[in-house]
């Protein structure tokens, strides 16, 4: 697989897919061919998660060429993932525990043999191969590998999470974490996700049988609850005459950027993260920022964490365009203490919109995609 680094590329492969691959989606989708053969889905998702391209983006172009009746069960999909970050919005301590659990838990041996694809199932060794390789799986594996991961192996649910977000090229906090809780039966309490070797066997056009999997387990239990905050940004107007970005809301063009002196992207090292990333998703990142800026004003200045830390030092107004629950909103909330910093969000309509039905499950948010379509004319 070959992943593009550029927005005129991603909107290409958009333009493509909708053109010609769309129409398999529903028929297709749940079936993983193998890295050489992805016509069956987008692949879009590095490029939606750096925000290279956005949901609504994709929504509406998709919505220009079909008509919604014909492709709703792809407008779902990307639905999935605005619903996940609108959820982890309303409850970033479902964030903040995540990465508290990490440091308390040690890496076993089994741990170790997991991440290295030295398992005895063939299917999952070939998939940690597949993911160092493409820094990608199929949707449907990632369920197979979580639900392996967990309740095969007996492995924590967090060091899968982690394990993916180092490697995945389209790595996400909500979309990630969420989905890791869904299959353990956290996320829908008692309702876990069971690989099951008929499904893989059916479903990799008979690539994987015989596997020997715990097709009967217990869903983990988690006894946290987590009740919802409100989202407390009110405002989108520019404030500062500095602004603010990280590398997952790269198309800052969406902004009103004319009036600012000075724009900082910023990219956090591994030293800055609390969840280390890979050195080909960091590399990969670069690129990206790299590419955006190429054509930009060169008022814009591509940064790490600790140039801002030192920025920050001195300047103590920001305009910051909202970064969303994860590795970027903690650093940024870990400076703003340190440094007395006052911040002016910059939040898209859409998103602000959109998370407040996130409040319940996604069968309720499903319910108020025609009225986002029609509020935000995306249909
Ligand atoms: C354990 C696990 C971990 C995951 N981690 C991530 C992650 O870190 N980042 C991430 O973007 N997705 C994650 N997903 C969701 C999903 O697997 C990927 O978004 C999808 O595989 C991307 O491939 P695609 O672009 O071809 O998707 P398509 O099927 O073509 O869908 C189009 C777009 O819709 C969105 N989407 C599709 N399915 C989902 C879904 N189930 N949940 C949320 N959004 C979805 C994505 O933005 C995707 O690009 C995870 C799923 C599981 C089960």
């Amino acid at each position: 697989m070959n992943f593009k680094t550029s927005r005129e590329e991603a909107l290409k492969i958009l333009e493509n897919y909708v053109d010609q691959d769309i129409s398999n989606y529903t028929a297709q989708r749940n079936f993983d061919f193998g890295p050489q053969s992805r016509k069956n889905i987008s692949c879009l998702s590095p490029y939606i998660t750096h925000r290279l391209i956005s949901e609504y983006e994709v929504t509406k172009k998709v919505l220009s060429k079909h008509p919604f009746q014909k492709v709703d069960k792809f407008i779902q999909e990307i639905f999935w993932r605005v619903y996940w970050k609108g959820w982890l919005e309303l409850r970033p301590k479902v964030w903040t525990d995540f990465v508290e659990d990490l440091k308390n838990i040690e890496n076993s041996n089994e741990y170790e043999k997991a991440i290295k694809g030295e398992t005895n199932i063939d299917c999952f060794n070939d998939w940690v191969k597949e993911l160092k390789e493409n820094n990608y799986l199929h949707n449907h594996t990632r369920m197979w590998f979580a639900s392996i991961w967990i309740f095969t192996l007996k492995l924590p649910w967090q060091k899968g999470a982690e394990f993916f977000l180092r490697e995945l090229y389209d790595g996400d906090a909500a979309s990630n974490t969420l989905s890791w809780r869904w299959v353990a039966g956290i996320q829908t309490k008692g309702k876990n996700y069971i690989a099951q070797n008929w499904n893989i066997n059916k479903f990799t056009n008979n690539r994987y049988k015989d596997l020997k999997l715990n097709e009967n387990p217990q869903p983990i239990i988690d006894q946290r609850e987590y009740k919802i905050s409100p989202i407390n940004i009110d405002n989108n107007e520019n404030k500062s005459d500095i602004l603010v970005f990280f590398e997952n809301e790269l198309a800052f063009q969406s902004f009103n950027i004319d009036s600012y002196k000075k724009i900082y992207c910023i990219l956090l090292t591994n030293e800055e993260r609390q969840v280390e990333l890979g050195d080909k998703v960091l590399e990969y990142k670069k690129r990206l920022i790299k590419n955006q800026l190429k054509n930009a004003d060169l008022k814009i200045e591509f940064i790490e964490g600790n140039k801002f830390i030192g920025l920050s030092n001195n300047e103590k107004d920001f305009d910051v365009i909202y970064p969303s629950v994860g590795e970027n909103m903690s650093f940024l909330k870990r400076i703003i203490k340190k440094n007395n910093l006052i911040i002016n969000y910059l939040i898209r309509n859409e998103d602000k919109y959109c998370w407040q039905f996130s409040n319940k499950g996604y069968f309720n948010f499903k319910s108020n995609i025609p009225k986002i379509l029609s509020k935000f004319k995306l249909n």
